[in-house]
C-alpha cells in the first residue's frame, strides 16, 4: 500500500503475556529490537480484554486453537510497538521465527520463537505478516497513530 515508505516500512510487533511475565525478557527484547536497526517509533503497555482479544484473532474464529489463543493473549500484561526499518515486516518476522514451537525449536533454534517459545500458542511475539496487516494492527494497537504525518514529520529522524 502507498500509505507506508517503500524504504522505511512499519510494522506492529508485539511482546506477548508469556515473555512479559518473565522479568529477563522485556529487556532483552528490547535491546534485540535496538541491535536489529530497528526504530521505536512507538511504545506501550497493555492489557487486552477478552474482547480485544476476539475482534484482533477474528480471522482465527474458527480454529481449534482460537480459545485457548484468546484467553491466553488476555491473561496479562503486554508490549506493542511500531518499529521503522527497511523491510521492518519481513525482517521482525524472520527474528521471531516460525509460529509453531516444534519447527522453531528445530529449523530456526536461534530465533526468538525457537529460544523462548513455550507451546504453539504461548510463542513470545507478533509481528504483521504484510503491509494491509501492519496498517491494521498499527491502527489497532495505536488508534491516534497516523502514518503519512508520521512520515512527513520524523521519518527523516529514523532513516
Ligand atoms: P503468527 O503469529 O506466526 O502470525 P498465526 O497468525 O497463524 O501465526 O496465528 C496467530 C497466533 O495463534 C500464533 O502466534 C499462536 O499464538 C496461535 N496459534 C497459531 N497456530 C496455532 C496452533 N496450531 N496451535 C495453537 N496455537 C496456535
Ligand atoms: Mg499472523
Amino acid at each position: 500500500s502507498a500509505r507506508l515508505s517503500k524504504v522505511l516500512q512499519l510494522t506492529l510487533a508485539v511482546i506477548k503475556p508469556d515473555a512479559v511475565a518473565h522479568p529477563l525478557m522485556l529487556e532483552a527484547l528490547h535491546q534485540l529490537i535496538l541491535d536489529n536497526n530497528f526504530g521505536i517509533v512507538r511504545c506501550k503497555d497493555l492489557v487486552w480484554r477478552r474482547q480485544d482479544s476476539e475482534r484482533f484473532y477474528a480471522e482465527h474464529s474458527g480454529r481449534f486453537f482460537y480459545q485457548r489463543l484468546v484467553e491466553f493473549m488476555s491473561s496479562g500484561p503486554m508490549r506493542a510497538y511500531i518499529l521503522a526499518r527497511k523491510d521492518a515486516i519481513s525482517h521482525w518476522r524472520e527474528l521471531m521465527g516460525p509460529t509453531k514451537v516444534f519447527r522453531a525449536r528445530f529449523n530456526s533454534p536461534a530465533s526468538i520463537r525457537g529460544q523462548f517459545g513455550l507451546t504453539d500458542t504461548r510463542n513470545t511475539t507478533h509481528g504483521s505478516d504484510s503491509l494491509e496487516s501492519a496498517q491494521r494492527e498499527i491502527t489497532f494497537f495505536f488508534p491516534d497513530f497516523c502514518a503519512d504525518e508520521w512520515m512527513k514529520k520524523e521519518e527523516p529522524l529514523f532513516r
